[in-house]
Order: structure tokens, then sequence, then C-alpha cells
């Protein structure tokens, strides 16, 4: 099957109507649909379909065995995130393998097409949460506590969508199976279109972390409370937005407030609290955790103004990832001239970068624009994604 007839089957679902936006969210039935998808596409190739006990989705061309050379990437998404994130390289992985098979190529080790749950974090705050708790890195009964924000638990959400939570943890046999993983990607940022290449070679992944602040005061009336009477918590995030983008760009790093709740949220209330998530990402961990404490720094002496009381709580914290250099290099090989690009983005390559050899394959973003609907990757340079990750996992497999 070509990529666009792939493509054009799975685009439409989850897509929002108002925004354009995709909002493939776990365990939810834009989710089945997708994972439904996933399952048609593993069995019309005759790939045996695994569930792993995290709710992971494997399609295996072979027995399902040592030294297997997985590749795949994720089918959720953010809030109106766009079509590229994640599908592009579950697409292209069937695609790939419907090259190799034409070209008539033998594989001697085994090919797995995966797709790992909850990579957003969108719903449950923790990123990469399927391939952190395959690798065990992530605490199974922390998983499972997690709520969404309408207080739904993950192991609630999981059973709803009809998987067993008593399963979930960590599973050596699997991921001593992978022999090496690797997750094709839309670029995220703009690195290729300047330097003319449709595909590049992950080199890194910056340290990353999210942390939840929370601002508490006093709710009161928009009319009748007087300034000097309030403990409005909105004052001190407000100077944390602005003090958070000064103290990331005086360090080269990246901070950013996409999500903020104030409560109760009435339009005519001071509110009674403000919790506001920051991601914070940098080159260095050193430059991150300067970062953040700062930032908390300056939102403590805010509140304290305000007589506001002031927390913060990290929620995950990725550590720099260095993709595997011998993995790299053959890659490097067999894709000749694709430039070598470090992101600042998190993935499940790089949590599974710390267990098995893991590199990353990056396909032209001609804006750079991600999680949002204006992301694009041009059909042209999807097929030349596909190209390359085929003759990857020709080197990788079938040699
Ligand atoms: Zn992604």
């Amino acid at each position: 099957m070509t990529f666009t007839e792939l493509w054009s089957q799975l685009e439409p679902i989850g897509r929002w109507a108002e925004t354009g936006g995709y909002r493939r969210y776990s365990w939810t039935a834009a989710d089945a649909d997708c994972r439904a998808w996933f399952a048609e596409q593993a069995r019309s190739r005759g790939l045996r379909l695994e569930t792993d006990r995290n709710g992971n989705l494997w399609g295996w061309w072979g027995e399902p065995g040592p030294g297997a050379i997985v590749t795949g990437s994720h089918l959720d998404s953010v809030p109106d995130g766009g079509a590229f994130d994640g599908p592009l390289g579950i697409v292209s992985a069937f695609a790939a393998v419907d090259l190799l098979r034409e070209r008539g190529a033998q594989p001697v080790k085994p090919i797995a097409v995966t797709a790992f749950v909850e990579e957003e974090g969108a719903r449950f705050g923790v990123a990469c949460l399927g391939s952190r708790l395959l690798t065990g890195v992530v605490d199974r009964s922390r998983a499972l506590g997690l709520t969404d924000d309408s207080g739904v638990s993950y192991a609630q959400a999981m059973a709803a969508a009809g998987l067993d939570p008593d399963n979930v943890g960590a599973d050596e046999g699997l991921v001593g199976n992978i022999g090496a993983f690797v997750e094709l990607h839309v670029e995220q940022g703009r690195a290729l279109e300047p330097l003319g290449h449709a595909v590049g070679i992950g080199e890194s992944i910056w340290p990353h972390g999210r942390w939840r602040l929370d601002f508490t005061g006093v709710a009161d009336h928009a009319g009748t409370a007087l300034f000097a009477d309030r403990k409005d918590p909105m004052l001190p995030y407000a100077s944390t937005v602005l003090a958070a983008r000064r103290i990331a760009s005086e360090r080269g790093a990246l901070a950013t407030f996409g999500k903020v709740i104030a409560e109760p949220g009435g339009a005519n209330g001071v509110p009674a609290a403000v919790h506001a998530w920051l991601d914070a990402r940098a080159a260095e961990e050193a430059v991150l955790r300067e970062t953040v404490t700062t930032v908390s720094y300056e939102a403590e002496k805010a509140s304290a103004e305000q007589g506001v009381s002031f927390s913060v709580r990290q929620e995950s914290e990725t550590p720099v990832v260095r993709f595997d250099q011998g993995l790299l290099n053959r890659i490097s090989g067999v894709l000749g001239k694709a430039p070598v690009l470090p992101t600042g983005a998190g993935h499940d390559a790089g949590v599974l970068a710390a267990r098995v050899p893991t590199a990353m394959l990056f396909v032209r973003n001609p804006t750079g624009v991600s999680h949002s609907p204006a992301e694009h990757a041009d059909r042209a340079d999807c097929e030349a994604g596909v190209r390359a990750l085929a003759a990857v996992l020709e080197e990788l497999a079938c040699r």
C-alpha cells in the first residue's frame, strides 16, 4: 500500500472540525479507532498482533524473539495537535514493510512495528508513559493512580478501553528482545529546511521536564474586594510567566506555560487558586535545573508579595539522551549525506535509548511548527522518509 493510501485512512480519526487539530487522547474513542486501524494494518499484512501488558501495540513480521528490529512511534496527540507527530512514524513503518516486501527483502531478524500509548502525556500528565512502563522507569502504582482533568484514573481509563490494569508493569522479556529501536518522526523545529534535506538523523534529545505550580490565594468578589485586601493568585502566576521567559532566554533554555487552570473559574471573581504547568528544556541538565530553580524562586517571591501561598512539584523529568553512536554510524552509512541533528522534543526513543540501541529519523517540517494543526510535512518528503526507513530496516534486519 502506498504512503498516501495508508495516510488517508488514519487522517480523519480524532480530528476536531472547529480547529482542524487532533484530539487523540489515550483510552478514548478516538484512540480506540486509531488502535483498531493499527490492528487492521497488522492483520492485512499478516503481521502477528500483540498487545503488551501496558497496552502498547506490536505487529511482528517474523517470530517475536531476540535481536528484533523495532520501529514505530505513537498515535496519541496533544490537544489540537497536528497530524504528523506520532502517526507519521507508524504509517511510515507499515509503508516501509510494504516496500521491503515489494523488493523481496528477506529479514534474518524479526521486525516489529509498534505504537506506544500515552506518549504526549496529554491526558494523564506523564509523557512517554507506555514506554516508561514497559522499561520499568515509572512505578506501576504511580501510573495507575494518575488522574485526568475529570478525575478518571489511568487504571479506570485502561479498564474502560478493555485492558486489564492489573497487568501493567515492566516487561523485561519484551525489552530484552529488542535488538534496536528506530523511531521516524516529523521534525519539530526547522533545521532540515535551510539545509535542503528531506530526512535527518537524530543525535540527542535535550533534557526536559514538566513541573506543576500551585498558587493558592483567597476567592473574592471582583466588584467589591479592594485591591489592598485581595490575595489574588493570578498576579504571581502572571509575573512568573514573564519571569520564566526572561530566565530561560538568558540561559539559552526554553520555558513554556501551555496549560493553566484558574479555580473556581468565574469570570467575575478573584480566583481561589491558579494551577499552571511549566515545561522546561535545555541543552544541559545543569542549565535546566538552574532555570527551573530560578523560576520557582521568582514565583515564590511574587506569591509572598501578594499574600499567596506557592508550591511546585515535578511531574516528570527526562535526562539528556544521546543516541547509540554505533547505530548512528551504521544509519549514516546507509543514508549518505543526511544531516545529524539534536532535538528539544521528548520521544519514546529517548526512553528506550536507556536500554537498547536506539536511533531517530526526522522528516523535514518546512515551517518547523509542531503540536499545532499547522504542523506539516510534504508528501514527497514523507515518501523519502519511508525509503530511508526501509533502507535502515534492511541494513539492520536483513544482513
Ligand atoms: Zn511525537
